[in-house]
């Protein structure tokens, strides 16, 4: 690829001091300022992972209001994550690339790829995985494919941004392995494998340094060890000190208030380097890779002519959020109930969720959707006129009114905690439920859509724990006395719990599904598609069991120890042998396949080529994925750990050849004295399924060292 080095330093040649420091720092709450002598623009950036967000005024948290920024509304990132496929994500990234482009931005606030650590976390519904290997390749994919349209990708948080509570100043203590093995991977795979233009810093502090200015993070890993050249951007009001976001590998400076010229980059530093006690070298530095991501995406220079246009709304566009939506909703349990029967004459559909509208929620990741699908909705229109669609809410939502002309943003540095949510246990919660029951005795089929909505799963506010509000429980389990063929489905950004899963017969789980998700989801329950999602987090029997709250800290602290180390996720549930209520990796089909013939071949010296077949032996055409993990037997690693993954879709009776190279790199771990990713045990075991925990061929390997 072509560098732009020498054009690079005749620009900052004829820099003024002035001019660069608006370069570095927001002149809007979403972009820095332009020096229009040079021809230079400013960098318009946009949220966020579900779509473009918004215009706001350029000072104000005001929305401009006006009709032409309805977007596509995609699935969020854990809804993406759930239908493992990367080819998927690659397209997801070329929708939201496009759409970042036709809005006139020039860098998406995307993907968000922190590790699910606790199922409380209230932003678990943008990010991907508990797994390494699930975020960095689904992460990478999205980056891809946003860059194809001449607009940069941020991943953020860099890094451990795992709660919400006190984000703004908590203290996170993770030893060096546990970073690189667990919550470096999809970060390094960002920057290096999707070469992503952009990277975000968190809010919250790593060993004792804020990350969007802790020289460990910024110029020890990521600039030095990754070699680095493109912008690090701050969080919203993540930077704290003038010298220190000089001298660390931050390039630019946002926040949220309008107070430009104080931002700590902004008059606070030119005059520190006036003053002589700043380096204007360091300034430099940050001018020349926000110039060098300019110059790659043709925003300046003889390209510029040839920068892509982008545009939204596509037809394309809506198609390919249908398609995710389907190919993320988890089939989690069947009894033989599900598909249900389109003929059906009568049917009751009861909760809030069936009802609800998600898009313009959840705080930065909010959209204002062109459309969007309710699960009501859906069904309604998959069944036509020859049924009865009844629809019972079942339960009650007390919504917070935001008063008219202020946002959650612009106070999200005032220490107070974000408090979105509420309960209802009043009256009118009980009429609804005895109108549920009441339309329940007669129904010929009933669909319960409950779970959680944006007042729980949102930026800004964490879970007190997993399970569902609002009196769910004591509902379904009502219904299920009545109905017990009951379908339920479960919408919630990460994991939940209840006591009636062991009497659900039929369950489903989805995310925020984007503005599809209601067509979606009846196009898996009335079996126009077969379920192909998995599951990328842990799904346990109660919060105790999760190693955030056993073993390590969460929450309220002014320190978070993850003394759990690597142990997180299943990682942590099979050392320990506890038993999920669904584990890591599963979904359930409407058909069946046999896997078969599986080979480990050497390559070379430690490269395995792995080979089987995949069999839909069922009656239904279908995707199934393939899941390699390995393991050793050292009692120090994980009992396994996923390597790779591929979906392939089957027709009734057809196969194919599945194929996976596992390299050396794959079965090294982290050491932290010879601080590199080292091989330490030679025997070790490569195996396959179509889950955590339906593994059905283990091969022994020998590797050399
Ligand atoms: C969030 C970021 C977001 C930024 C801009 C912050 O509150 O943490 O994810 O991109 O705001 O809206």
């Amino acid at each position: 690829m072509k560098t732009y080095e020498k054009e690079i330093k005749e620009l900052l040649k004829q820099l003024t001091l002035e001019e660069k420091i608006g370069m570095v720092h927001g002149d809007g709450l979403f972009t820095t300022k332009a020096v229009e002598r040079l021809g230079i623009p400013g960098l318009k950036t946009s949220d966020g992972p579900m779509g473009v967000r918004i215009d706001f005024h350029n000072s104000k948290w005001i929305p401009v209001g006006n009709t032409d920024n309805f977007v596509t509304y995609l699935p969020s990132g854990s809804a993406l994550a759930s239908t493992w496929n990367q080819g998927l994500a690659y397209e997801f990234g070329k929708v939201l690339g496009a759409e970042t482009r036709g809005r006139g931005k020039d860098m998406i606030l995307a993907p968000s790829v922190n590790i699910v650590r606790s199922p409380l976390c209230g932003r678990n519904f943008e990010y991907l995985s508990e797994d390494p290997t699930i975020a960095k390749e689904i992460g990478v994919a999205v980056v891809l494919g946003i860059q194809e349209n001449d607009v940069a990708s941020c991943p953020k948080h860099f890094a451990v941004n795992n709660q919400e509570t006190d984000r703004l100043k908590v203290d996170t203590n993770v030893d060096e392995k546990t970073l690189n093995e667990i919550y470096f991977p999809a970060f390094k795979a960002c920057v290096q494998d999707g070469e992503a233009y952009g990277i975000m810093g968190a809010y919250n502090k790593l060993d004792g340094e804020h990350c969007c200015h802790s020289n460990k993070l910024l110029n020890e890993v990521l600039r030095e060890k990754w070699e680095y050249e493109h912008i690090v951007i701050s969080d919203w009001g993540g930077v704290h000190d003038t010298k220190e976001a000089l001298q660390s590998g931050l390039d630019i400076e946002m926040s949220v208030t309008d107070n430009f010229d104080e931002y700590f980059m902004a008059n606070p530093l030119k005059d520190e380097i006036e003053k002589g006690n700043l380096d204007i070298k360091e300034l430099d530095k940050k001018i020349k890779n926000i110039l060098r991501v300019m110059f790659k995406l043709k925003m300046i220079g003889t390209n510029k002519k040839d920068r892509k246009t982008g545009s939204y709304n596509l037809k394309e566009h809506r198609d390919l959020t249908l398609e995710v939506a389907e190919q993320s909703i988890v089939l989690l349990k069947n009894e033989n109930i599900l598909p249900l029967k389109k003929d059906v004459k009568n049917i009751l559909v009861v909760g809030d969720n069936a009802n609800r509208i998600h898009s313009n929620g959840g705080g930065s990741a909010e959209i204002k959707a062109l459309y969007e699908i309710s699960p009501l909705m859906g069904i309604k229109t998959k069944l036509g006129g020859n049924c009865t669609v009844n629809y019972a809410q079942g339960y009650k939502i007390d919504e917070i009114e935001i008063e008219s002309g202020t946002n959650w943003q612009e106070l999200s540095l005032s220490d107070e905690q974000r408090e979105t949510r509420r309960e209802n246990n009043s009256e009118e919660n009980k009429k609804l439920k005895e109108e549920a029951l009441e339309l329940a005795k007669n129904a010929d089929e009933i669909i319960f859509v409950g779970g959680l909505n944006h007042f729980y799963d949102s930026e800004g506010v964490d879970k007190k724990d997993i399970t569902l509000p609002y009196g769910q429980n004591e509902l379904i389990e009502e219904l299920l006395k009545i109905k017990p063929n009951m379908t339920i489905v479960i919408l919630s950004g990460s994991a939940f719990s209840a006591d009636w899963i062991e009497k659900a017969k039929a369950l489903l789980w989805t995310s925020y599904n984007g503005m599809e998700g209601g067509n979606a989801l009846a196009n898996i329950i009335f079996g126009d598609i077969s379920p192909s999602g998995k599951l990328t987090t842990t799904f346990a029997k109660k919060l105790e069991d999760y190693s955030s709250h056993s073993i390590g800290t969460f929450g309220e602290l002014e320190t978070l120890d993850y003394n759990e180390g690597i142990f997180v996720g299943y990682r942590h549930f099979e050392k320990e042998k506890i038993e999920a209520n669904f584990s890591f990796g599963h979904g359930l089909s409407y058909t069946t396949f046999e896997f078969s013939n599986f080979t480990v071949n050497p390559i070379e010296e430690n490269e395995f080529q792995i080979n089987l077949n995949v069999k839909n032996t069922g009656k239904q055409k279908a995707y199934e994925t393939v899941q390699v993990y390995i393991k050793s037997n050292d009692t120090n690693r994980p009992v396994k750990e996923l390597k790779a993954f591929r979906k392939v879709l089957l027709d009734v009776g057809e196969s194919c050849n599945v194929r996976f190279i596992l390299k050396l790199d794959d079965f090294k771990e982290y050491s932290t004295t010879e601080k590199e990713f080292v091989l330490k045990n030679k025997i070790q075991e490569i195996g396959i399924g179509n889950s955590l925990s339906n593994i059905f061929e283990w091969v022994g390997v020998e590797l050399k060292f």
